[in-house]
């Protein structure tokens, strides 16, 4: 029986969603904006009018239910927790009101645990069964798979990569704490270090001082065209993200750490220098044994795969 499932990954300004069979193909997808909805109810019937849509050209019959990432969405309670980068505060019973409006079952996790699970089903991790997940946007999400299973903890909240503290007394986080490691490295933390580089050094040499708006875009463009500066921003950024790296490796013995998102999109001039620092610091046994690898799902398809594996 050829049966489908709904995937849909609720992002802070979009919501992308997508019909998914068995071999991971997308059969057919929409997306919508998150915002600009009074409430997460108005929202809510926005989503189910526009996955109706889609339902009915896939065949409504075969739909065997929904799966949905989004930030701070919990597996357990089916719950969006105090999620920053959405539109609506406090808790929201997410699963249970896309059930009740589409009459299907449906199982929610957070954004990069949906991902994690994408590439396990679909992606890079396929046949992996210890791995982990690291997206490297504008903050840092991860997914830890131990013994075939993604980790969810007692409570659901496990897997936290981006607020281990990396740097002691170090940056203040958007958490309320200081030197989590998605204030270095993320899209948005080689941007901050760009910029208190400039502040504290001035850096003149580097095209970079020229720029008002730095993006890890920029830093990026600049690195290829050979600016010292630039490369020496990624060699920071990968130092603190490969010496964080070696500790997790220490808990979980990974075969592999899988990257994606924006700035992983820069390839070697990143995972050059976190393979260097993250060796380098490696307890013996595990040296040489962990392959750092990029997502080689599209970055448009990979949310709504992973809101669909979870479906499965
Ligand atoms: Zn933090």
């Amino acid at each position: 029986m050829d049966k489908l499932v709904l995937g849909i990954d609720i992002g802070g300004t979009g919501t992308a969603m997508g019909i998914v069979d068995r071999r991971g193909t997308i059969v057919v997808q929409r997306t919508m904006s998150t915002t600009g909805h009074d409430t997460v109810y108005s929202f809510i019937d926005a989503l189910a009018k526009e996955a109706e849509i889609l339902m009915k050209h896939a065949g409504r019959e075969k739909m065997g239910g929904v799966g949905i990432g989004a930030p701070n969405a919990n597996f357990f309670t089916g719950e969006i927790a105090y999620a920053p980068n959405l539109p609506w505060e406090g808790v929201i019973p997410l699963a249970k009101l896309v059930r009740e409006a589409l009459h299907l079952e449906v199982a929610i996790t957070n954004d990069a645990n949906a991902a994690a699970i994408g590439e396990m089903t679909y992606g890079t991790a396929k046949g992996m069964k210890d791995f982990i997940l690291v997206t490297l946007g504008t903050g840092l999400g991860s997914g830890f798979v131990a013994n075939g299973q993604l980790i969810y903890g007692h409570d659901g909240f496990a897997g936290e990569l981006g607020h281990v503290i990396a740097v002691r007394g170090g940056r203040k986080c958007g958490c309320g704490r200081y030197g989590c490691l998605e204030t270095y490295a993320s899209a948005t933390g080689i941007v901050r270090t760009a910029n208190e580089w400039i502040e504290e050094r001035g850096m003149v040499e580097s095209l970079l001082s020229k720029q008002n708006n730095i993006t890890s875009a920029s830093i990026f463009e600049a690195a290829q065209n050979g600016d010292g500066v630039a490369l020496e921003l990624f060699d920071y950024t990968g130092k603190i993200l490969g010496e964080t790296l070696a500790d997790m490796v220490a808990i979980t013995s990974p075969q592999a750490i899988i990257f994606f998102g924006g700035l992983s999109k820069a390839g070697e001039l990143l995972i050059g220098p976190v393979r260097k620092y993250m060796e380098a610091n490696l307890l013996k046994i595990y040296k040489n044994k962990v392959a750092l690898l990029c997502s080689a799902l599209p970055d448009a398809d990979a949310a709504i795969l992973g809101a669909a594996a979870l479906a499965w």
